[in-house]
């Protein structure tokens, strides 16, 4: 009877009879579950974790910051096929725009005038925008806009059939003019602007003050000439401060003159246009105008004796 009973114990009952056996399977099952706990921690403090790094260390939007802190690289619309109104055109990429350079204690809102959109078709190519000077949101309903053959940038339509004249002659001489950035809508204008303004204000300036230094930064609404379609910022990749240097520039320089357009923000004229210099910028003003404003080194704002 006992011998049977010895030959009925189970391989369990005769492991467990052997104690330093069960004291390495313990020892092992420990190990593995201190080695599961060890990733699964690891993983959740990197899902919780900060915002992706970028190479410099900076978070992505603090590399955002510092591209529109760069007055070579802000402030330009995403181009897209779209109506004025939709989500899509109010977003926001790199490229050049005009930052004004007036001092911080200028008063460019309150001195600003708003001025009609020419009606009359003699005369629409001759307007001067910039911070004294400004449309309101109404002057769009006075645009035609077109897009820029082969792009996704418009212009007022008569604008960009004399952009598209250009783009071929320079196209013929090897020299591509991609349009980078054309008509913004007032809409955008005046959300970009008031990014800035926002930003003063929560840095504790009052309405007036916030609205003043975001003006040395960005142009207010209705002052910047790609509310009205009638200029072109030209190639994205190069516009920053080294464009001067590009052959696209040097053919716009001997050639844009001849197809209506204009440097629009020269370096020497700093002080006149309260914009910085922006080689990328060409501005459609006419043959005529372009040729004569080009001859006299005069800038828009002498040519029409305007302020
Ligand atoms: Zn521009």
């Amino acid at each position: 009877m006992a011998e049977k009973k010895k030959n009925d114990k189970t391989a369990l009952d005769r492991f467990f009879e052997n104690k330093a056996a069960v004291a390495v399977v313990a020892v092992l099952i420990l190990a593995v579950l201190f080695v599961c706990a060890f990733f699964v921690t690891t993983a959740i403090v990197k899902k919780s974790g900060e915002k992706p790094e970028t190479p410099s260390g900076n978070s992505v939007d603090q590399v955002s910051q510092t591209q529109t802190e760069n007055g070579a690289s802000e402030d330009i619309v995403l181009p897209k096929p779209a109506d004025t109104t939709t989500a899509a055109e109010e977003t926001t990429t790199s490229a050049p725009a005009e930052t004004t350079t007036a001092a911080p204690t200028a008063d460019p809102v309150a001195s600003g005038q708003t001025i009609s959109f020419p009606s009359d078709t003699a005369s629409w190519h001759l307007i001067c925008l910039n911070r004294n000077r400004r449309v309101d949101a109404s002057a769009e309903d006075s645009i035609s806009l077109s897009y820029v053959a082969g792009s996704e940038e418009r212009m007022d339509s008569r604008a960009a059939a004399a952009y598209e004249k250009m783009y071929d002659a320079a196209a013929s001489d090897g020299i591509y003019l991609t349009p980078c950035s054309g008509y913004r809508s007032y809409s955008t204008q005046k959300r970009l602007y008031q990014e800035f303004v926002d930003e003063y204000l929560a840095q504790g300036y009052s309405q007036q003050e916030a609205e003043n230094l975001a003006s040395t930064r960005r142009n207010p609404p209705g002052s910047s000439e790609h509310n009205i379609g009638i200029c072109m910022d030209i190639i994205c990749a190069s516009s920053s401060a080294n464009f001067q240097n590009t052959s696209a520039y040097a053919w716009l320089q001997a050639n844009a003159a001849d197809y209506g357009f204009i440097l629009r923000y020269p370096e020497d004229k700093v002080d006149i246009t309260g914009v910085k210099f922006e080689p990328w910028h060409w501005r459609y003003v006419g043959v005529e105008n372009a040729a004569a404003i080009k001859n006299s080194g005069l800038c828009l704002e002498e040519y029409l004796g305007v302020q």
